[in-house]
Order: structure tokens, then C-alpha cells, then sequence
């Protein structure tokens, strides 16, 4: 079978099981997403495009976004970042706080709330206006101008995130927040509001599939083992406390949001 023989058969399966799981309902916007929405789409390095269902319609891809943050932050501070967040697997809850405390401020992994904080406070000491250039660093990624955040959803969080505001002012009573924490928080909850189809989402994650390059204009984003180490962090940290159990059962590379979008990569081939 090729790709979109397999892709047509599993939507299909996907499609006619019950309804599971919940909605990230602790962001009152993702409250009101309807759970019906189902989409998928695959790019592959040699230039196959395929989508099924609501491929095209743009959802809030949350921690999927963290990934661009971290290879913006990896490009700055290179091998240094790891200093001030770890590339261990935590096997706790995204949002954690007993564990920052054992781990004295250095989040085990740029993907869980603590770390993507950390993240996002480089940024914030890197530029003066780090939203701006996020922005832009993820439309060049697929040359799609049109990407941009919600400020509805990033409100939405600002006004309920209670616990990422104790994660940043935790860490920063430890040592490993520069800037102040509104800001740091600011830019956070901006960088999980991003709105993006499955179709951009396979396209903006294929670099990663093509040691660091993009296809549509060849431009290395970053070294191939730069890219390589990011795969690795997808695919020890990516889903989480979930993270093994996702190798396990698909073994790829991938990112998890509570947005509802799940991204993987498939080394060489493809972006799914
Ligand atoms: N904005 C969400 C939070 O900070 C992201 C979590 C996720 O998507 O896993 O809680």
C-alpha cells in the first residue's frame, strides 16, 4: 500500500470509533472547540501532499509549538541552552511543580510547561520583540505568510493559567528566569495560541524529516545534527508521561498539544 492508501484505511478505522478523551477545558477557548473536527494531512520530503477530513482548517496547536521555540533558542545559545533545561524524559505531568523542585529550577526538558518557560525566556533576552521574530521564523518555515497567533485563545489562557504562572515565578525564585515573569508569561502563552492547519502543520515539521532543511526553498534551518538531536527530544519528551507509550506504539518522533493536534516525523521520509 502507499502512503495514501494507508492514510485513507486508518481514517477511516479512526473515524467510526467512539468519541474518547475530553477537551482542554482548563483554557476556556479550546471549552468551545468542537469535538467532531477530524483532519489529517502527510507531506513528504519527495514532494507528495495528501490530506483527509479538516486538513485545511486551522485549529490551536499549544505545545506543538514549543518545538519552534526550542530550535529558535538551540540556533542562539547552541550547546549552552543545555545548561538551563535538561534532555531527560519526566515521566511527570506536563506542568509539575514537585519535580522543579527536586530539579532545583533546571526543568528536565524544554517540553514540559517549566522548560518551555525557560525557553521562551531566552528568547525574550535574545530580541527585543521575540514574538516578532517567532512569527516570522515559522513563516518562512513554509513560506505560508498567513500563520499568526490568536489573541482570543492566548487572553483566554492569560486569564486562567494559574499554574504556569507559579511554574515561571518558581523557577525564577531558583535562578533560571532572566526577565520578569509576566513577560516571560506573555510570550508563552502567545507562542501556544498559534493557529495552523494539519496541511501547515506537515509542511512547517518537514524540515526536521530533511536533516535541518527546508524542501520548498532549501534553506538549513539548522545542522543536520541539530535536527537530529531535536528527533531525539521529540521522541523521549514529546507526549510527555506519555512519551513511552507513544514510541512504543508508533515509534516516530513527534509533539503532542491539548489542542487536540499530534505531530510526527518520520526521519528521511515524511511529516505526518
Ligand atoms: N498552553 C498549554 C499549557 O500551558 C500547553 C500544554 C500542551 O499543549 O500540552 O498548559
Amino acid at each position: 500500500m502507499n502512503h495514501k492508501e494507508i492514510i485513507e484505511k486508518v481514517f477511516e478505522k479512526i473515524n467510526n470509533i467512539e468519541q474518547k478523551g475530553a477537551l482542554a477545558a482548563y483554557i476556556p477557548e479550546l471549552a468551545n472547540v468542537d469535538v467532531e473536527k477530524f483532519g489529517v494531512h502527510i507531506s513528504t520530503i519527495s514532494g507528495f501532499n495528501f490530506g483527509m477530513g479538516d486538513y485545511k482548517e486551522n485549529f490551536s496547536i499549544q505545545s506543538i509549538a514549543k518545538v519552534f521555540s526550542l530550535c529558535l533558542a538551540y540556533k542562539m545559545l547552541g550547546g549552552e541552552l543545555w545548561n538551563r533545561v535538561g534532555v531527560e524524559p519526566s515521566g511527570t505531568a506536563f506542568n509539575s511543580l514537585t519535580q522543579l523542585e527536586k530539579d532545583k529550577g533546571i526543568p528536565r526538558n524544554p517540553f514540559i510547561n517549566a522548560g518551555a518557560l525557560v525557553i521562551s525566556d531566552v528568547l525574550l533576552s535574545t530580541w527585543a520583540t521575540p514574538k516578532e521574530e517567532l512569527l516570522a521564523f515559522i513563516r518562512s518555515l513554509s513560506n505560508n505568510q498567513t500563520l499568526n497567533y490568536s489573541a482570543r485563545i492566548s487572553a483566554s489562557e492569560k486569564s486562567s493559567g494559574y499554574r504556569n504562572v507559579a511554574l515561571c515565578n518558581f523557577v525564577k525564585s531558583l535562578g533560571n528566569i532572566e526577565n520578569e515573569p509576566d513577560n516571560v508569561l506573555d510570550f508563552y502563552f502567545d507562542l501556544c495560541s498559534l493557529e495552523v492547519s494539519c496541511q501547515d502543520l506537515s509542511q512547517l515539521f518537514l524540515f526536521l524529516a530533511n536533516e535541518g532543511k527546508t524542501i520548498h526553498d532549501n534553506k538549513q534551518i539548522l545542522t543536520k545534527s541539530r535536527s537530529k538531536r531535536i528527533n531525539a527530544l521529540m521522541q523521549t519528551c514529546g507526549f510527555y508521561d506519555e512519551s513511552g507509550e507513544f514510541a512504543f506504539r508508533v515509534g516516530l518522533p513527534g509533539k503532542s498539544g491539548v489542542g487536540g493536534g499530534i505531530v510526527a516525523i518520520h526521519p528521511d521520509k515524511y511529516c505526518i
